[in-house]
């Protein structure tokens, strides 16, 4: 088969390593993601063919840029070198959303016009060190989160209404103090200057709060494809209990919770777990609760009490789920495993686990979530024997 370059490379390819598959054609890339899922998973079931993006552009809504200075001591933003901490500068990315990447830039173009400073990494001085601009692609709302080294926001007040006047599409600005040497983009402390302080999206027909912090899939329109993917797999009849585990700010759970008996939901991160509950309540969802801890801890106790469970959806971060967390889902022996992963090589890992202890593979569905990056989503059913 031949392949037709679909897009123009992007003049950033060498330096920025944001898109490594960007120079190969797409179809190709799904050929490479599907190679690389068959090669770590065909052994314990046949994989699905990759479900990929129909236009595998702008796809990103949420956008971060990092703020430095060129030699010259003019201001600059963008994405960081591969492992350096040299700033590459970004002003429209074939990835992310559009609207997004004109705010960065026009902020760029404020900053001096308002006197304020990037912050300088080597010297610890200077005043914004990123900015980070979440938009939902289905009501519209944007926000938009300085990240400053201090509190201090000088001129702030006319700051902010050059901003809305030029975008007045942001419904909401927030200031996050970030004051460490730390690789972490946000902070701990942060102000609501604008708006609600949060953005609502709607997905699989139901609306979710996005605050600064908490966890939200960045590519929309796969998502849809993707949740639909592991609700169709859990083989939901209304009756069940249901585990969300590592849910966020409990996405997968709520959409599931229509065709479930209950859903219990467990998460780290305290945020992500007020933005679930309040997106339980904002639903009208009655049969769902969330937990604040870690996975594993929660499954070992939940274990212990002798609970059980009919089907367990987890959705872990790029390192996989851990024993504690395996050892007591094996002890509960629910029906059904769903297991949504952005990492097929800790997926494959932890699968054996389960295969080990009496699963069977059923399902495997790729699904294309980062077109031009070498990352791949998976959606996996397991069943008990
Ligand atoms: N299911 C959600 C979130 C998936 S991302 C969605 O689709 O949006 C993985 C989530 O796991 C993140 O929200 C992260 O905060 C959470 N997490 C990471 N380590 C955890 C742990 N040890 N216990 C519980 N949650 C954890």
């Amino acid at each position: 088969m031949e392949y037709v370059m679909d897009h123009t490379p992007c003049p950033q390819l060498k330096k920025c390593g944001g898109c490594q598959m960007q120079h190969i054609p797409y179809v190709r890339q799904l050929e490479i993601k599907q190679g690389k899922v068959n090669a770590l998973m065909g052994k314990f079931c046949r994989v699905e063919p990759i479900i990929g993006m129909d236009e595998p552009y702008h796809y990103r809504n949420k956008v971060q840029a990092a703020f430095g200075t060129d030699a010259r001591g003019k201001v600059i933003s963008g994405v960081y070198q591969s492992s350096s901490h040299r700033i590459v500068c970004v002003d429209d990315c074939m990835l992310e959303d559009k609207t997004a990447d004109r705010i960065i830039v026009d902020i760029r173009r404020m900053l001096p016009q308002f006197k304020l400073s990037a912050y300088d990494e080597r010297r610890g001085t200077g005043w914004l060190r990123h900015v980070l601009v979440k938009r939902s692609f289905s009501t519209g709302e944007v926000m938009v989160v300085l990240v400053a080294a201090t509190p201090i926001f000088k001129l702030q007040k006319p700051f902010l209404a050059e901003l809305l006047r030029r975008h007045p599409e942001i419904t909401t600005v927030l200031l996050n103090v970030n004051n460490k040497a730390t690789s972490l983009v946000l902070g701990k402390q942060e102000k609501v200057l604008h708006g609600k302080g949060y953005i609502e999206d709607v997905l699989c027909g139901q609306r979710f709060r996005i605050s600064a912090k908490s966890f939200y899939q960045i590519n929309p329109v796969q998502t849809e494809k993707l949740y639909g993917t592991a609700i169709a797999f859990a083989g939901l009849t209304g009756s069940e209990k249901v585990l969300d585990a590592y849910c966020g700010t409990g996405t997968i759970g709520l959409a599931a919770s229509r065709f479930a008996g209950e859903v219990a939901g467990v998460e780290l991160n305290a945020d992500a777990v007020r933005d679930a509950i309040a997106n339980a309540k904002c639903n009208g969802v009655k049969n769902c609760w969330f937990t604040c801890a870690d996975a594993g801890r929660f499954m070992t106790e939940m274990a212990a009490q002798g609970e059980n469970c009919d089907v367990v959806f987890m959705d872990p971060p790029r390192a996989g789920s851990d024993r504690a967390f395996l050892s007591a889902l094996l002890h509960m022996a629910p029906k059904r495993v769903v297991y949504v992963s952005c990492n097929p090589e800790t997926l494959a890992r932890d699968v054996a686990v389960l295969t080990d202890g009496g699963y069977r593979v059923k399902r495997v569905q790729p699904v294309d979530m980062f077109p031009h990056t070498e990352h791949v989503e998976c959606v996996v059913l397991l069943s008990r024997t």
